[in-house]
């Protein structure tokens, strides 16, 4: 670790049942605790980057392959469930580019990680929730 120059002590609160499985993992790895964190952390960060990097690459492939008439065909894992509300601005359809406009009734798209916004019509919206 001695070409990493600038290294920050990093202090952080956990739960005593953490801290007996990491001194156990780290003991059973050979390790010290502190350098199975340090490992814990830069491998975490790197899955969380692949895996928000992958969710806006399957919300902008739907995008691109949508043809006209066809509809919008959102990525399986991508949305959780649609949000009814009142637009407070004009808004377009990702489904059927309608112009909605502003105190329009939309839904739109909860997602589980951050994604670009969808919007859609009610219409729209109901096709996509009472499809099988
Ligand atoms: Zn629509």
């Amino acid at each position: 670790m001695s070409d990493e120059k600038n290294e920050r002590v990093l202090h952080t609160r956990i739960p005593e049942s953490l801290d007996k499985e990491l001194k156990d993992k780290a003991s059973s790895l050979g390790m010290s605790v502190s350098n199975l964190v340090r490992n814990i952390l830069n491998n975490a960060i790197d899955l969380v980057e692949d895996v928000i990097s992958d969710s806006g690459r399957v919300a902008r492939t739907a995008r691109a392959n949508r043809q006209p008439g066809e509809g919008f065909a959102p990525g399986p894992p991508l949305i959780i469930g649609w949000q009814q509300l009142v637009l407070q601005r004009n808004a377009v359809c990702d489904g059927c580019n309608e112009i909605l406009p502003r105190g329009a009734d939309a839904a739109v798209a909860v997602t589980e990680l951050p994604s670009p916004r969808l919007i859609l019509c009610i219409p729209c919206m109901e096709a996509q929730t009472h499809e099988p």
